[in-house]
């Protein structure tokens, strides 16, 4: 089991999210220590390591303390592995990890998928608002970008739903390889393309335009590369933006400067938990860039 100190002034909550997303099964929090039961890694004291860096990542602190303790005559492996079960995501995804065998109708589109050490399943809010929202947004033959991808199950989600091409970019070299091999489990390869990079405001100024773009990060990563991202997104073309906290979601509409007369516009928002997830619209027949948060250099 992986435990977590949390200081009084830390959000539990979002914590335990956070363990989930990893793979934990559940999280209980006693006398400020958040625990979780996921399998016997090879290596535990380098997967607590990994662990640490991970939840300071994506809490932004620096004091957080992981450890881990082996569970004597329980096979948390098989308890953990109950826990987990086929889940539909919206009318037509289905997330499943390999040992459980989905109720499928026909239509679906299927996806296996096992946690691993990467963020991204289908147990999260911000995924799952992300999948909702991706599910009614993809064109056959869309090319998509996946800014942090995880998993990989966002872009595994996006060919499954007819995307031509993903270029799925992240900076974490673990994630880099769980996405490449859930991409290819589910006979992805030739479409998902995953590499390694830490995605900046000039990255995303040196990259083509896509039909349609992903960013489920935390607000505080994702602010400044809205600018970026929405240039990214060709005109018409679609993006999603998550990681957001309901609470939260202001400094992001504000920054994109969203209104009628736009050069984005707010299309659908789905809200999960805590979470807030939204799609954007590029005007359609609109190369301006007036009107989008200013660039690099340019206070964004
Ligand atoms: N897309 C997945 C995972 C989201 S978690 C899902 O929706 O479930 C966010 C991921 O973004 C993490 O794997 C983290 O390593 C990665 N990340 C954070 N900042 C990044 C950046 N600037 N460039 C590339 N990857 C980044």
């Amino acid at each position: 089991m992986l435990s977590v100190t949390c200081p009084p002034d830390c959000d539990a909550d979002l914590l335990a999210d956070d363990l989930i997303a990893l793979g934990g099964r559940g999280a209980e929090e006693r006398d400020g220590v958040l625990t979780t039961y996921l399998p016997p890694p090879e290596d535990p004291h380098t997967f607590a390591r990994r662990a640490a860096d991970r939840l300071g990542a994506r809490t932004g602190r620096d004091d957080l303390i992981v450890t881990w303790r082996w569970q004597a005559q329980e096979d948390w492996s098989e308890l953990w592995k109950r826990g987990l079960d086929a889940r539909r995501v919206s009318e037509r995804i289905v997330v499943h990890p390999s040992w459980v065998e989905p109720e499928v109708r026909e239509g679906d589109i299927v996806i296996r998928l096992d946690p691993g050490m990467a963020f991204g399943t289908a147990e999260h809010g911000t995924t799952r608002g992300c999948l909702r929202l991706l599910d009614s947004a993809v064109t056959s033959g869309d090319r998509v970008l996946d800014v942090g991808t995880g998993s990989g199950l966002l872009a595994v989600a996006a060919a499954a739903l007819g995307a031509a091409s993903v270029r799925a970019v992240d900076l974490d070299p673990f994630a880099v390889e769980a996405a490449r091999e859930n991409a290819a489990t589910n006979g992805f390869t030739g479409r998902v393309a995953v590499e390694r990079a830490r995605v900046t405001a000039g990255w995303l100024a040196g990259a083509a335009p896509f039909d349609g773009v992903l960013a489920n990060l935390e607000t505080h990563l994702l602010l400044p590369l809205l600018g970026g991202l929405a240039r990214v997104t060709r005109p018409g073309g679609w993006m999603i933006l998550s990681g957001i906290l309901a609470d939260e979601r202001w400094s992001i509409l504000d920054r994109l400067r969203v209104n009628p007369e736009a050069a984005l516009r707010l299309e659908a928002e789905d809200r999960d938990g805590a979470w807030w997830s939204g799609r954007f619209r590029r005007r359609a027949g609109d190369a301006r860039t007036a009107g989008l948060p200013a660039p690099p250099g340019g206070g964004d």
